[in-house]
């Protein structure tokens, strides 16, 4: 047992310093993400104040100024700031969110809130892919430069959302909309990617749109006896088989390797109504007169999408077999200057090239750029031709955020900030006025 008045100093030395004295006490920097992880964030009632208060008291910690936004009342927004020399030059925005998805708790080895480390240093824990790591990794790679003395000439913000996994409405939508985000002079956006399980990192330059389409047919109604012509049910049958050769083909060419799972258009039908109703269920020997089928379809921005909505028209649902459709949700894949919203990769975006070169300089490995296949929030602020890059420091790791037993290595995490560190250091030292 350690005497208490040894104790005492022990705490009086530690807080006299002006960083954790520890440099490298991995166990602090685990057990720090772990209280990250342990704070109940799942949507649809996530802990908002607790994360807030942890995230605050990390800032302190590290002497950064926070902010703490609410454009919706108790949806907190926390911008973390470290001044750059240079205030003029375009900030540098490292960006995650505080939520995470609802978990099943009896499907979990471990429960999905305790963060528990098994023999193989694996912690299981809702969020440890994504996103919280990330969140923390951040803030670690701050704590890390701050004690080697850097001083960054870009301001770094570090900004923590709270709604990405239920679309970012209130929290990344508003934000980027703001007169706060106006005055932040953000350059560039460091958001999430995606884990990989092979050894190469992975870095997202764009995301694809969703569309929700609804076709609906219909037809005379008639007798379940009879054969006749232009049945709704007839007519959606046409459609899906329609639907499902284009979905093959766009599926083959993922799978043959020519496109990435994000460059390829995705059609996937998610609910079919038809049917007359009856006491025990339906109609047997009726052809109901009106049938529809919902999709959602997912849109790169390298596709055409013009042509895709004359495809749905002229192929999908033709007013020549009185079918009609209708969009339930249509995200353009154009900015308001009619681009595509797409990060540049090539040597118009300087960030693009010094985030590879920094994740390379941390000893990491990178594919080609991809798209992602869902949506993040950085689609907020790409849509105002703002770069934003994708990526999350996780290898070597199969992927399962929003699955069961969600789990990311103490070593891997480790890594991470090492990447990030490498990250930040490049990012907020580019000195070119761009
Ligand atoms: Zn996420």
């Amino acid at each position: 047992m350690v005497p208490r008045t040894v104790l005492l100093r022990l705490l009086l030395l530690t807080s006299a310093l002006p960083w954790p004295l520890a440099a490298d006490d991995t166990s602090l920097v685990i057990s720090r993400f772990q209280s990250y992880l342990r704070i109940n964030t799942a949507q649809p009632q996530p802990n908002y104040g607790e994360a807030a208060e942890f995230i605050l008291a990390q800032a302190r910690s590290l002497s950064l100024e926070a902010q703490t936004v609410e454009f919706v009342s108790g949806k907190p927004v926390i911008i973390l700031k470290w001044a750059g020399t240079d205030p003029n030059l375009p900030s540098v925005m490292l960006y995650s969110h505080t939520d995470v998805v609802p978990v099943e708790q009896s499907k979990w080895i471990h429960p999905p809130f305790e963060a528990h480390i098994d023999g193989d240093g694996r912690i299981f824990a809702r969020g440890t892919q994504d996103m919280k790591c990330i969140g923390m990794q951040h803030l670690e790679a701050v704590r890390r430069l701050r004690r080697s003395g850097f001083q960054p000439v870009r301001s770094v913000y570090i900004v923590f959302s709270p709604d990405e996994e239920i679309g970012g409405h209130d929290g990344a939508k508003k934000l980027a909309e703001s007169e706060v985000f106006r005055k932040m002079n953000v350059g560039v956006v460091v958001d999430e990617g995606a884990p990989s399980p092979s050894e190469n990192y992975r870095l997202f330059y764009g995301e694809r749109s969703p569309w929700w389409l609804v076709i609906k047919a219909t037809g005379a109604p008639g007798d379940g006896a009879k054969l006749y012509d232009n049945t709704a049910m007839e007519n959606l049958a046409k459609s899906i088989e329609t639907i499902s050769k284009f979905r093959a083909s766009q599926f083959d060419m993922e799978k043959s390797g020519l496109k990435g799972n994000g460059e390829v258009i995705s059609v996937n039908m998610v609910y079919l109504k038809a049917g007359t109703p009856s006491p025990t269920g339906f109609a047997m020997n009726l052809q109901p007169y009106e049938a529809e089928a919902g999709f959602d379809i997912r849109v790169p921005p390298i596709a055409d999408p013009e042509a895709l909505e004359r495809r749905i028209d002229e192929e999908w649902a033709p007013a020549s077999r009185n079918m009609t459709y209708e969009f339930k949700q249509k995200v353009s894949v154009y900015n308001k200057h009619g681009k595509p919203v797409l990060t540049a990769t090539d040597s118009s975006n300087p960030w693009w090239a010094l985030t590879e070169a920094a994740v390379r300089e941390a000893g990491g490995k990178l594919g080609k750029p991809e798209i992602f296949p869902g949506a993040t929030d950085a689609r907020y602020f790409r849509v105002l031709g703002l770069p934003a890059i994708g990526f999350s420091p996780i290898a070597n790791t199969p992927i399962l955020f929003h699955d069961h037993n969600e789990y990311l290595t103490k070593a891997e995490y480790l890594k991470g900030i090492q990447v990030y560190e490498s990250i930040i250091k490049t990012l907020a030292s580019y000195a070119n006025d761009s």
